[in-house]
């Protein structure tokens, strides 16, 4: 069965429509990533309503600039209290695209997030934009398990350094003309990888928004840089599902 692991439903459209497109489509599961309270709690109310869905909670550090502590608090409440109903903590991490952002708090609300993941077994949906090292480092640091790299932009001295730690790669549909995730693919066993699209962003088409149902060209491109058939990648990459959010 296919999942993809990274969906933001706040930006989608005829949201029923993509379901439906799934459902008929063998889909097992679209986790929602939840960036701030209110997508999180968009994300539960979608995992009640539709089965397919499935939600994870997250505070996206760009998110953190416009937050102070007690709304930071808040959220965390929010997640603790409804934490029996997700199966993965993400959209979180580290972005240091922007140099005026406050790294210091962006590393305090990371880490906070890797114990609450270690304590409640859940895996971890992680962003890592211009700090991919300092991502690696953190995670090594306070022994997180259960990680999961989303779009992992890094050099392949990290890509490797991430790898003999057991971390996985969620690879986006933009493999389709990315030499970077085709290297990645080609060097990674297909035990730690896992397929999502991050809709509606990094569509496969030039022409249209990204959608879940897209994870066929991501499946498509997979099977053939591993020389398996389609079915056996799709099998195989749902093991992988299974075992770091279902378990
Ligand atoms: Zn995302």
């Amino acid at each position: 069965m296919k999942v993809d692991i990274h969906v933001h439903f706040e930006l989608l459209e005829d949201i029923e429509e993509k379901i439906e497109r799934c459902k008929k489509d063998n889909f097992h599961a679209l986790i929602a990533n939840g960036i701030n309270l209110e997508a999180n709690k968009l994300a539960l109310n979608l995992s009640k309503k539709y089965p397919l869905i499935k939600a994870s909670f997250g505070l996206y550090p760009d998110e953190l600039e416009n937050l102070n502590e007690s709304q930071i608090n808040e959220t965390f409440s929010f997640i603790e209290k409804n934490i029996k109903n997700i199966v993965a903590l993400g959209e979180i991490g580290l972005d240091f695209s922007n140099p005026s952002w406050n790294k210091e708090k962006q590393i305090k609300v990371f880490e906070r997030f890797i114990s609450l993941g270690k304590k409640h077994n859940l895996a971890l949906i992680i962003h890592s934009r211009k700090a991919e090292k300092e991502v690696i480092d953190i995670l090594e640091k306070n022994k997180a398990s259960k990680v999961v790299l989303h779009c992992f932009s890094g050099n392949f001295k990290l890509i490797e350094k991430a790898y003999s730690l057991n971390y996985n790669f969620s690879i986006p549909c933009t493999i389709v003309k990315s030499e970077h995730f085709q290297k990645l693919v080609k060097e990674i066993k297909i035990e730690n990888l896992l397929t999502e699209t991050d809709s509606p962003f990094l569509s496969p088409f030039k022409d249209k928004k990204n959608e879940p149902f897209f994870i066929n060209e991501t499946l498509k491109k997979i099977s053939e840089i591993k020389q398996i058939s389609l079915k056996e990648a799709e099998n195989k990459l749902f093991e992988n599902y299974k075992r770091l959010f279902e378990n």
